[in-house]
């Protein structure tokens, strides 16, 4: 195999020797940081435009090779092959829609849940397996991984969908026990699978979280699954490298396709826009552009939410007196960014004392402010804004009253984002989830109803999949994707409730073991 990445971390505490396939398995840091690899391979131009000619696959496993990942070529080839195939229901995987002109929709919702955390977790799972194989042939301990997952919602579907029947892997996955919506909760508690489960949690999503990381830290419960089980705990979260190189892909890809397309002259750059939350899709797109694809300014797109524009703005990142608002895009409601701090090592010249400054100081103080020169670099290669609720809500009726295409409400932030700051360059704005996965809030903007005044009685005793026929009847928005449209026929295989306690959640985990191991 040619020479491979190895990797160092965001805080200064190691100094590589860690590959790719050691770093998916690991997925934190020794002492909290971030991995990253050492060098950030660079493209040409004409590299870049040369991809247009490949299926999506071969895409991917290109900038895998270039990345120097520590698996042989033909595996890479096979691996993302699956990843990125009849799973989706479009064979360009993310196919991009020119809504006006200028405005190009990058569609990262053709995976199997229907959202775009499938580009990274159709993906991610499979290096995943076959890290571990490479592990154990090559003399390391024997285990296999049990992923654990708090979700608000959206995750945990992806994260179930990824695993599921993936060799020497097992995922649980906890949501909040009436907390995420009826078609949230069907696409869980229907997940197929020999590897799956899915338990709903007394308690709002931070109990639930704060449950399951307890089980991580217990030290005598891990030792005990390793030493009884031969498990080791994973979360697979979106901190891992595994997932972030997955999206660098897809926008080296769009600029082969939009060059292809005509929408841009080989060389001339874009600007990419990004509805965020914890700063992972955006932060692929700066990669890619260190890579070398030709993207002008990252546009970051924040909801009421906006700690991230006030961060790009001032170089300060407050928590300290901010609140947590609920929008209807909530996977982009966030306190802490976690990506970002890859983007603050890149960018004050990879000073891991500088970082680790700073994480200690966004712990203890709640606040963080970045030296002169990164702050300045920050703005250079961003902009940024945030978007009210009303307005998230008027752009969605808009987009569609104007151009008959139907955004959800994550894509609609990163829209309006985009027509504010656009300049005469095009713009590819990421479009993160279908609509019909957000079916309440779409209906809630077509119809001018603002969140907290009640649905007309009618409507609001439908079922999210009856709410959506309705709405694809009345807009002409359809097909709903399959994987939707089919949960009204399916049975729920994962009803049971436990309660909202660390130990609930270990002797979960417990039971699901040993279930597995008399099969
Ligand atoms: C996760 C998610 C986001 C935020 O992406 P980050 O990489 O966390 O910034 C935006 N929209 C949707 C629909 C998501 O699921």
């Amino acid at each position: 195999m040619d020479a491979y990445n190895t990797y160092l971390d965001t805080r200064g505490y190691t100094e590589g020797g860690y590959s790719f396939t050691d770093v998916v398995i690991e997925g934190l840091a020794p002492g909290g940081g971030l991995f990253v690899p050492h060098t950030i391979p660079t493209i040409s131009t004409e590299q870049v435009c040369a991809l247009a000619d490949l299926p999506y696959a071969a895409r991917a496993a290109f900038i895998y090779r270039v990345f120097g990942v520590d698996l042989p070529d033909e595996l890479v080839d096979e691996l993302m092959q699956g990843a990125y195939g009849d799973n989706f229901d479009d064979e360009r995987i993310c196919p991009i829609t020119e809504v006006t002109p200028g405005m190009h929709v990058l569609e990262l919702w053709h995976g199997p849940t229907s959202a775009f955390k499938d580009m990274a977790l159709q993906c991610l799972p499979r290096f995943f397996s076959a890290s571990i194989d490479k592990k154990r042939e090559s003399g390391g301990e024997p285990y296999d991984y049990l992923v654990l997952t708090a979700t608000s919602g959206d995750t945990g579907k992806a994260a179930l969908e990824g695993f599921r029947d993936r060799a020497h892997t097992g995922i649980i996955v906890f949501y909040p026990h009436g907390g995420v919506s009826d078609i949230q909760y069907l696409q869980m508690a229907t997940q197929r699978g020999d590897n799956v489960q899915v338990y709903g949690v007394q308690g709002n999503f931070d109990d639930c979280q704060t449950n399951v990381k307890t089980a991580f830290n217990d030290v005598p419960f891990n030792e005990m699954l390793a030493e009884k089980h031969g498990i080791k705990l994973s979360s697979a979260n979106s901190i891992n490298w595994g997932r972030l190189l997955p999206q660098i892909v897809y926008y080296v890809s769009s600029y082969a396709e939009m060059v292809k397309s005509g929408a841009v002259a080989p060389g001339d750059p874009i600007d990419v826009c990004v509805p965020t939350g914890n700063f992972g899709n955006i932060l692929a797109a700066y990669y890619a552009r260190r890579m070398g694809t030709p993207i002008s300014r990252l546009l970051c797109a924040s909801n009421e939410n906006r700690v991230l524009t006030d961060f790009i703005r001032t170089g300060v990142y407050d928590i300290s007196d901010r609140e947590f608002v609920l929008t209807p895009s909530p996977s982009m409601d966030i306190l802490v960014s976690s990506n970002l701090e890859r983007q603050v090592f890149e960018l004050c010249d990879r000073n891991g004392d500088a970082v680790r400054g700073w994480m200690d100081d966004l712990r203890s103080r709640k606040r963080f402010e970045v030296d002169e020169r990164t702050a300045a670099r920050m703005k250079e290669l961003y902009a940024a804004d945030s978007v009210s609720n009303a307005e998230c809500f008027a752009t969605i009726k808009q987009v569609f009253d104007e151009h008959g295409y139907l955004l959800d409400p994550h894509s609609a932030v990163a829209w309006t984002v985009a027509e504010r700051l656009r300049e005469d360059k095009p713009i590819l704005i990421a479009s993160t989830a279908h609509w019909a996965k957000f079916g309440p809030s779409v209906y809630r903007a077509l119809k001018g109803i603002p969140v907290g005044c009640d649905l007309p009685s009618d409507v609001a005793s439908l079922s999210g999949m009856q709410l959506n026929e309705r709405i694809a009847s009345e807009t002409g928005a359809g097909p709903i994707p399959a994987g939707l449209a089919e949960l009204a026929s399916l049975t729920p295989r994962f009803t049971g409730v436990i309660a909202g306690s660390p130990v609930s959640v270990e002797e979960a985990t417990v039971s699901f073991l040993e279930k597995r191991k008399q099969h």
